[in-house]
């Protein structure tokens, strides 16, 4: 399988973040990418560099206004008096109502959601490049793979059209998915996260041409606490397209696999053209983040289960945090996939 990633990659290196209240390091670290490169060679993948797309596809899925800010922030954010290095919000709108702040506290504050996401001066590149493995494996399976693999970080999956979060600027699934609808009438995204894709839901939350599913730690007490439930079906035209199972904590294997079975027959049911796979490895029961139990083997099943639906598939690195199993990890999800495909 192609795996596509860039250098450029590893360059953003968020300091901090709070967790509840208290500032802590920030766990979206550089060194995950050697991890996950370890994980996707070891499964055979070919590592390639993917092209500069350009801000096209991005767009495509991102307003222009997010786009301006992700870019130009950092050195705006300099200019202020005794700013803080990193780009970090203390103020956001209760209600968006349009209203668009001309100061760069004020534009932080709308257009990232948590702490999680500190911009620096190498953040944008980075992003980029992110963005660009997840068209670059979307292309692959449009030019004829059975799967792809983007070895995606920053990840991106929080990310709304115009707002940051959790570790998230551009969302590379729904980039994925976006570039699939070039070919496709109708394009499933599954995300197996450990969290909640709050950001790819709220991107086709009235949208019917694009599915999207997640499996994650119930969000009643856990990230991202107001997005994730069960009655969240979409909107106008996108009712009854958005699709939410949450499981309970510390759930494993056997309840996962349960999930996706559920997730499979809305699948089935949508005939879907191609997938787009936001794989989370933080559901993973050695994790930090500790939310849910899957074993590195239920990783191996979820992947042959997966490819089991025998879609045109794009698989974009989501979550999955430093803990000694996050390549054995990534391993054992593409040997799965790739064994039953
Ligand atoms: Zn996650």
């Amino acid at each position: 399988m192609k795996a596509f990633y860039a250098a450029e990659q590893k360059r953003h290196n968020p300091k901090a973040f709070l967790s509840s209240g208290a500032p802590q390091p920030n766990p979206e670290q550089p060194e995950r990418v050697e991890r996950l490169l370890t994980g996707a060679r070891a499964a055979g993948c070919e590592i390639l560099r993917p092209r500069d797309q350009g801000l096209g596809p991005i767009a495509a899925v991102h307003t222009p206004e997010y786009l301006d800010f992700l870019e130009h922030i950092y050195a705006r954010w300099q200019r202020i008096a005794e700013a803080s290095e990193e780009v970090i919000p203390n103020i956001h709108p209760l209600v968006r109502n349009g209203r668009y702040p001309a100061s760069a506290v004020g534009q932080a504050g709308y257009h990232m959601a948590d702490t999680a996401c500190p911009i620096s001066g190498e953040t944008w590149e980075s992003v980029c490049w992110s963005a660009w493995s997840a068209v670059d494996a979307a292309d692959a399976v449009m030019a004829g793979d059975r799967a792809a693999y983007a070895l995606c970080r920053p990840p991106g999956h929080h990310a709304f059209a115009d707002v940051a979060g959790g570790f998230c600027f551009v969302n590379n699934s729904a980039v994925a998915a976006q570039r699939f609808l070039s070919s496709s009438a109708r394009v499933v995204i599954l995300d197996i996260d450990l969290h909640h894709g709050n950001g790819t839901q709220g991107i086709f939350y009235q949208r019917a041409d694009v599915l999207t599913i997640s499996i994650h730690a119930d969000p009643v007490r856990f990230y991202p606490f107001f997005w994730g439930h069960a009655d969240e079906r979409g909107e106008g035209p996108g009712l009854g397209y958005n699709l939410n199972l949450p499981l309970e904590r510390k759930s494993g294997d056997a309840e996962f696999l349960a999930a996706l079975d559920v997730a499979f027959r809305r699948i089935r049911a949508y005939a879907p053209d191609a997938l787009v796979v936001a794989l989370g490895l933080d559901a993973f029961e050695g994790d930090p983040f500790g939310g849910l139990s899957v074993s590195t083997p239920g990783f191996a099943r979820i992947g042959e289960a997966i490819a089991g639906l025998g879609l045109p598939t794009a698989i974009v690195q989501e979550g999955g945090y430093l803990c000694d199993a996050l390549s054995d990890n990534l391993t054992s999800f593409l040997t799965g996939f790739g064994g039953a495909a």
